[in-house]
């Protein structure tokens, strides 16, 4: 039952062959079994789950179906839910019980879906191995062939993509700000698009860098991705830069076909490091494209090379500013002190770990007074260029195409000693995000260790259906149906 695709699971629901009430079960036994190893939830809320399930179950014996009645998810952290504990992966929240819910979350419960818990990620989604988490890291489901050694799952939005990989949800909500969604579904094996700015409502999803955080679904498929967006999309009048456009039909689109499409592939994000193996699955993705009727075009993206330095620039200037609301007075954490000050010192300094401290101290710095203009004012003048770019390139292709990460999944500890290290995982991602544009990440193969790769199709703004289009001709012609390792006994 674990291993039917979000589709499938919801074709036999609404044929009553399955019920909510059985479905949700098999998921929170899953969870029962597996989660104590893998750390991918950090609230698991069974009674509501099951709750939700039972409701489910009577809405589709009164032949009511929702987009994702009776289908169980798992909630990023982030996204603050009703009554429900919310830390955004940090101590600085305490034991923080939302009284609202965010629109994402609200437009899955309109739909049906049965939420499973609450999904562990990086501090703040800060990160890209969930080893920033207040609550220990999460383990990738996934281990290289013949070494036992806990690999990450990616971040910031790794419990969410473990969950998803080994079974303990059909589907889940993540956030990409950098690259959050696209590497741990690389890292997984699993479908993630982020879709584009002002697509999916940002409120009531706790704030990392505004002009850049985007939410969006990780699922085993690209369907079951595109049947996810659907409900999670939307114009919203509570989130200001939402935009007002229409949701198309995202699950048709992915049966479209490639045929006549033009797609680039970016001369830029050749780099000299790449592995072998990257280099050549990109390659393969070309000619599977080329094979079911698309042109491949060579583009050029100029500014490429100052996206990541950029995005470092960009992203902890409005985290610093975001993040200054933690200050110990009116929800979260608070350690007393002898006076203000000494209050919000102490607060912060207990209640936030040491990468969220290294972004607000570097926001801090690039906003500050002499710094601005050399530091901040100076990469949004590039923001513009990198977007300039994308808008320059598609004018002679409908959609990219290249690596979503230049590694697959790295070890626990790795990368851990130098903090540039750490971000250059984001270098094939953060483009789209200072762009805007929606970026989706397929599994598409294995490298010679088992462990998966995904290739990453980029679109015009709003136009995910051809984003989808690609990527599930990618899926068809990849066949990908390895399991993660967990699951082999
Ligand atoms: N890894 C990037 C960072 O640490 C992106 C994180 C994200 O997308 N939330 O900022």
């Amino acid at each position: 039952m674990l291993d039917l695709s979000l589709a499938q699971a919801r074709a036999a629901l609404r044929a009553r062959k399955l019920s909510a009430r059985e479905l949700t079960g098999a998921y929170l036994s899953a969870i029962d079994s597996l989660n104590e190893r893998l750390n991918a939830y950090v609230l698991v809320t069974p009674d509501a789950a099951l709750a939700h399930a039972d409701a489910a179950d009577a809405s589709l014996a009164r032949g009511e179906q929702g987009n994702l009645t009776g289908i169980p998810l798992a909630i990023k952290d982030l996204f603050c839910t009703r009554g429900i504990r919310t830390t955004a992966g940090s101590r600085i929240l305490g034991n923080f019980i939302p009284p609202y819910e965010s629109t994402v979350t609200e437009n899955l419960l309109r739909d049906g879906a049965v939420f499973l818990g609450k999904a562990n990620m990086d501090e703040f989604a800060m990160g890209s191995s969930n080893m920033t988490s207040a609550f220990g890291a999460v383990t990738n489901p996934w281990t290289r062939h013949g070494d036992n050694r806990p690999l990450v799952p990616g971040g910031s939005s790794g419990g969410s993509a473990a969950a998803v990989a080994a079974r303990l949800a059909l589907g889940a909500t993540a956030t990409d700000t950098g690259g959050s969604i696209r590497q741990p579904a690389s890292f997984c094996g699993i479908a993630g698009i982020k879709p584009t700015y002002g697509r999916c409502s940002r409120w009531g999803v706790v704030a990392f860098a505004s002009s850049l955080d985007q939410a969006g679904p990780l699922a085993r498929t690209v369907e079951d991705a595109a049947i996810l967006l659907g409900s999670m999309s939307g114009y919203d009048a509570k989130d200001s830069t939402s935009a007002n456009v229409a949701v198309p039909d995202f699950a048709a689109a992915c049966a479209r076909g490639v045929k006549g499409l033009r797609i680039g592939v970016p001369r830029e994000y050749r780099s000299d490091g790449m592995p072998p193996e990257i280099e050549a699955l990109w390659q393969q993705g070309q000619q599977w494209l080329r094979e079911q009727g698309a042109a491949i075009v060579d583009v050029s993206l100029p500014h490429t090379k100052y996206a990541l330095a950029t995005y470092y620039i960009v992203a902890p200037a409005e985290a610093s500013s975001n993040l200054a609301r933690y200050d110990g007075v009116r929800f979260g954490l608070r350690v007393d002190g002898g006076d203000l000050g000494e209050l919000y010192e102490n607060t912060r300094a207990e209640g936030f770990g040491a990468e969220v401290k290294r972004r607000v101290l570097i926001g801090t710095y690039v906003l500050s007074a002499g710094y601005y203009d050399a530091y901040y004012l100076k990469a949004q003048k590039v923001r513009a260029l990198i977007l300039k770019d994308f808008t320059d390139a598609f004018q002679h292709c409908d959609a990219l195409l290249t690596p979503t990460a230049p590694s697959a999944a790295f070890g626990q500890g790795e990368k851990m000693d130098d903090p540039v290290t750490m971000y250059l995982n984001d270098v094939f991602t953060v483009p789209a995000n200072m762009a805007g544009t929606p970026g989706l990440s397929v599994p598409a193969g294995l490298d010679a260790q088992g462990l998966p790769l995904g290739l990453q199709v980029l679109g015009r703004p709003f136009d995910e259906e051809t984003v989808f289009a690609v990527g599930a001709a990618i899926e068809r012609a990849a066949g990908f149906s390895a399991r993660p390792s967990i699951l082999a006994k």
